[in-house]
């Protein structure tokens, strides 16, 4: 028998970065992207708090292959936080490529964060730039909210979601992914590290169904 997990006070849904350039046709599409849709604006009516974030980057961007000569889509540099992969141009402040999927339907978000704002600054976790140390503001919002346990639904599974918990729990959140309402990247091996991950930290993967 399936176990349900029963929503309350201190529960917040993040829809991370379900935005167009993310999804198909976008420049940075993510396998299946689109699917998610749908069940995250079914999951959402079930929350009363729910935050959504966009990745949300100025024109150059340090995580951009077009920022460094010669240097093209998913190679590597080094920076000063890291290594930095490179991406193709995404999300640019202000784009339709950076706006919300379509038919993303959740009108009673109370919050939207944006990350990546830093030209040399990447940003997968909702809660730290790639940095872990700048923060963008969430973890202060649910503090002040007293929201203690994040559910975890969006894009991708294998970086956005994956940086996001492992945040979450660091900072003594309890941590829930609702997975058929993810989809990964799948780059280098970097589904199976999240699954990993997510074992590691203690955060929980279920069906969405399960979630009431
Ligand atoms: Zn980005």
């Amino acid at each position: 028998m399936t176990q349900t997990i029963s929503l309350g006070d201190g529960d917040v849904l993040i829809v991370v970065d379900v935005q167009n350039d993310f999804c198909q046709g976008g420049s940075l599409a993510v396998p299946r992207g689109d699917e998610v849709v749908a069940a995250i604006n079914e999951l959402a009516k079930r929350f009363e708090n729910v935050v959504l974030t966009q990745d949300w980057h100025p024109r150059e961007h340090q995580s951009f292959a077009s920022t460094h000569r010669g240097r093209k889509p998913f190679d590597t540099i080094a920076v000063p936080y890291g290594t930095q992969i490179l991406w193709p141009d995404h999300c640019v402040q202000g784009t339709p490529g950076a706006a919300f999927h379509w038919d993303l339907n959740i009108s009673h978000a109370a919050a939207i964060v944006r990350k990546g704002i830093h030209p040399q600054i990447d940003s997968y976790s909702t809660f730290y730039e790639n940095d872990r140390v700048t923060p963008t503001g969430l973890i202060g919002y649910l503090r002040e909210r007293k929201l203690t346990r994040v559910f975890l639904a969006g894009l991708a599974l294998d970086f956005c979601v994956r940086y996001s918990a492992e945040d979450a729990c660091r900072e003594g959140l309890s941590v829930v992914i609702a997975e058929d309402c993810c989809r990964a990247i799948d780059v280098n091996g970097s589904l199976a590290e999240a699954r990993a991950s997510f074992a590691a930290i203690g955060a929980l993967s279920v069906a969405s169904r399960t979630i009431a």
